[in-house]
């Protein structure tokens, strides 16, 4: 079969992709009990390309593969040969990140330069995690001569990967670049509406050269289809999941039976904090990026803007002439600044929650309806929305729309600040815009996230932790933290003397 990067140059005439196999056990073959889906253009609101997912036997093939490929070449191999394998991934990857970049961006709607500047970066995190490969070292424990007393890291087994259709690539590097370098195989699920670039990655390992089954690529549905499957499945040691905090519950239910291990990223309702002694343009370029960056579609974005009163009124008619300024449009035009969002359900969510926000009594003084002009009409496109006066209480504050919609919320003084920001089912990320140092300490050990950007926002990388406090998750993805997560400690005593004393001797 052709490879869809190769294709890649004729992405974009209007003919179909067809990507009709899945990859499992490093072979391309045609789904046992899934079939065909169609996956739409999110700015056409037309199928796109035509996609294999996968049903239970072949998720079950998968498994049976990622298990064999752990049992086998995968798991015998030393640390420093799979790292090299990982790196030979990561130039492939860098060398067709422009390619991967454009898929994503047909499937999801993200705009390209945004896709581009996402993608581009992933090859140095698969280099960065290839670094890790061979160093989950244990550690020896003194106790006295008599034992020798060490721990060993060890892959938690095969890995169940469960991505969303927001950052599709991203989300599966964040998984599989720790899981890979832990020694873990992997069966990666990606979200029904963007499975095309995951797809992909089976071609990009494949060429690698990576052993069959270390990494299997399986497209499906998620509620009663290859997600659900795949949880159930007694043979997959670990589930990583990015999406909705209620499909994370329902994941825990599922998986409890057979004791699996389980990282929940979910979602987010970032306070972006304005105090006013910040450097206010700073502020309002991160504070408007992060509102309407991805589309609104991103579980870090700062979608509730908590700004002080003296510099509110600027905060808001600044917020309301930038609005006036992205360029919202085809995605795949370099110039477009903001996309469609990515299927048909999320713009529905989007619009109903303005449609909340204006009965709440929310004030709406930017954007608030669906793109109907010749470009847009056949798309998902909504404007970059902003709401004023809000208060935390209402439901477009504390709830997570997914849309390009703001929040701009007032308040007084540091203490409102603190308690504000901390009002939230959520905890994933927070930031904070100040020119007072001492108060930029203190208001970021007091804020109940995951992740706290002081004078910047969004700032996330391969090293760094990234993970929620409360509704918004379980455990870290990046980081070593994250690595760990994809470890079982083993601790081995070993006596020096082989003496054993009769404990039921006279
Ligand atoms: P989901 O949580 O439903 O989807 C995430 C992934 O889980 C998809 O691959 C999905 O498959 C799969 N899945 C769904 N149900 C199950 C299940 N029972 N067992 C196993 N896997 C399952 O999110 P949605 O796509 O429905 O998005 C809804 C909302 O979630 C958004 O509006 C947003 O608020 C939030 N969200 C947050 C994200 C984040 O980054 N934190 C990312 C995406 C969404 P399938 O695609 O077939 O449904």
């Amino acid at each position: 079969m052709r490879s869809t990067i190769e294709a890649t140059a004729s992405l974009t005439d209007g003919s179909t992709l067809r990507h009709e196999r899945l990859f499992i056990g490093g072979a391309w073959v045609e789904p046992e009990d899934g079939g065909l889906m169609e996956s739409i253009d999110p700015s056409q609101g037309r199928p796109w390309a035509v996609v294999a997912y996968g049903g239970s036997r072949d998720v079950a093939k998968a498994v049976d593969a990622a298990r064999s490929a752990l049992e086998g070449p995968w798991g015998r191999m030393p640390g420093h040969e799979r790292a090299a394998l990982m790196r030979r991934f990561a130039d492939l990857y860098r060398e067709r990140a422009r390619a991967l970049a454009v898929l994503e961006t047909r499937d999801s709607g993200r705009a390209l330069r945004e896709s581009l500047a996402d993608v581009s970066g992933h090859a140095t995190a698969y280099h960065w995690w290839a670094s890790l490969a061979d160093k989950h070292a244990g550690r020896t424990i003194p106790i006295d001569d008599s034992v020798h007393a060490f721990t060993t890291r060890v892959p938690v087994g095969v890995v169940g990967a469960i991505t969303p259709w927001n950052v599709p690539l991203m989300a599966a590097s964040w998984k599989l670049g720790p899981a890979l370098a832990a020694g873990c195989t992997v069966v990666l699920k990606p979200a029904e509406h963007t499975p095309v670039a995951s797809l992909e990655l089976g071609r990009l390992f494949e060429e690698a050269g990576f052993p069959p089954g270390v990494v299997n690529v399986v497209p499906g549905f998620g509620k009663d289809g290859a997600g659900e499957h795949l949880v159930a499945h007694p043979g997959v040691d670990k589930i990583a999941f990015t999406g909705e905090g209620a499909t994370a519950q329902a994941i825990l239910r599922a998986g409890g039976d057979t004791m699996k291990r389980f990282t929940f990223e979910l979602g987010g309702k970032s306070p972006h904090i304005i105090f006013a002694d910040a450097d206010l343009e700073q502020a309002l370029n991160a504070a408007t990026n992060s509102a309407w960056t991805l589309c609104g579609q991103s579980c870090a974005l700062g979608s509730r803007v908590l700004v002080q009163r003296p510099v509110y009124d600027r905060v808001v008619e600044e917020f309301v002439r930038r609005a006036g300024r992205v360029r919202v449009g085809p995605p795949l035009d370099e110039a477009t600044h903001m996309g469609p969002q990515a299927h048909g359900e999320q713009l529905a969510k989007t619009l109903s929650y303005i449609d909340i926000g204006r009965a709440e009594g929310a004030e709406l003084v930017a954007g608030g309806h669906r793109l109907t002009g010749p470009e847009h009409a056949a798309g998902y496109f909504v404007e970059p929305t902003v709401f004023a006066n809000v208060s935390n209480g209402m439901r477009i504050a504390r709830e997570e729309i997914f849309g390009p919609v703001a929040a701009l919320i007032p308040f007084d003084d540091e203490e409102e600040a603190v308690a504000l920001a901390n009002d939230s089912s959520y905890g994933l990320t927070a930031g904070l815009w100040t020119g007072d140092v001492g108060r930029a300490h203190r208001v970021a050990a007091r804020i109940r996230a995951g992740m706290v950007w002081v004078n910047t926002y969004r700032f996330i990388r391969w090293s760094t932790p990234y993970g929620g406090f409360k509704g918004s998750g379980w455990g870290r993805e990046n980081g070593v933290e994250a690595l760990d997560s994809y470890l079982e400690t083993r601790t081995t005593v070993i006596s020096t003397t082989g003496r054993f004393p009769d404990a039921y001797a006279r």
